[in-house]
């Protein structure tokens, strides 16, 4: 942790009495992995996390261990983690002072073609899915990649997670696919991890059209704590994204998702995969998970002190915090 933050005992106060929803964050994908940092969020005021399991690299035989591990070493600790498949085991976690987890997916490539997958995912703990991870697919365009529309499977994939009940996440999508997603979809769409493009120029953020679409269906965008996606792993870069989308359609319409990798050192791609089609180098990666920075879940009471000091309202932050995004899976789960 590089910075050290003097924060008010309000902050403090409502960083403990808030429901805070992290809507994204990953841990190395290999079964076995010890998750204990996820001590680190509950400690920090953090009420549920949303764990990436699987992106469109990875096999399914893969996806499917790293669920079936996460979900013993969880299961094995029921003291401190909920495996939460509802927005009233997020409440009974919190009101236990325990961890709600659950789990997304990072692209449709892990459905191996098949609609009926999603439902399994559900099953299996699955709350929250892209169509794409950052190279086009079959199913839609991602962000790194040519600009395509939403497939004829696609559409379907749409009707499906409806049906079935995720949130239908945009994140690392393509601009045209993530808006033909927004107007085919009967629920609210969010993106779990997108900062704003005309703040912080990156293929990997939004710009003002997709943020108002995505309101415009109910939804959220939780703000990535990601330096190369922020300008700057700060708490300063990070409201000032959070303010941003906040001005253009609202608090009500914005989160966070840290995007924090727990074991950045971990290796955890699978053999043979090249790092530089997932994560182009002109889009400054890096090499390695290892080269980026991160907005640490210890510094929410002094983002949240940023906020009260700017003049945002308890009601605000608190919905910021976590309340957007109660709402909208309280919308679309079931
Ligand atoms: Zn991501």
């Amino acid at each position: 942790m590089e910075q050290s933050h003097q924060t008010t005992t309000s902050a403090q106060a409502l960083c403990r009495d808030a429901l805070v929803w992290d809507a994204h964050s990953c841990m190395p994908l290999l079964p076995g992995v010890d998750l204990s940092g996820l001590a680190r969020y509950r400690d920090s005021g953090i009420n549920y996390v949303c764990l990436n399991v699987g992106m469109d690299m990875n096999p399914v035989t893969d996806v499917i261990r790293v669920l079936a591990h996460f979900r013993s070493w969880l299961r094995d600790r029921p003291e401190d983690y909920v495996l939460a498949g509802s927005v009233a085991d997020i409440r009974a976690a919190e009101a236990g002072g325990r961890l709600a987890v659950a789990f997304d997916l990072e692209g449709a490539l892990p459905l191996a073609g098949d609609l009926a997958m999603v439902q399994l995912y559900h099953d299996l703990g699955v709350r929250q899915m892209h169509f794409a991870y950052n190279r086009n697919n079959h199913v839609g365009g991602g962000c790194h990649d040519s600009d395509i529309p939403l497939s004829a499977f696609g559409r379907a994939l749409v009707e499906e997670i409806n049906r079935v009940g995720l949130l239908m996440d945009c994140s690392h999508t393509g601009r045209r696919t993530s808006l033909d997603i927004m107007e085919a979809s009967s629920k609210p769409v969010v993106f779990s991890h997108s900062n704003s493009k005309s703040l912080r120029d990156h293929a990997r953020n939004i710009d003002s059209e997709q943020i108002e679409a995505c309101a415009a269906t109910g939804g959220v965008i939780g703000i990535n704590g990601i330096g190369l996606l922020l300008g700057d792993a700060s708490t300063e870069a990070m409201v000032a994204h959070i303010d941003h989308v906040a001005q253009i359609v609202g608090a009500s319409h914005v989160g966070i998702g840290l995007d924090f990798v727990f074991m950045p050192d971990v290796e955890d791609l699978p053999p043979g995969t090249d790092r530089t089609y997932w994560w182009p180098s002109d889009a400054g990666y890096g090499t390695a998970y290892s080269s980026l920075t991160f907005v640490e879940p210890e510094w929410l009471p002094a983002l949240i002190d940023r906020l009260l000091a700017m003049g945002y309202s308890d009601a605000d932050i608190r919905a910021v915090l976590g309340g957007n995004f109660m709402r909208v899976a309280e919308e679309s789960w079931r």
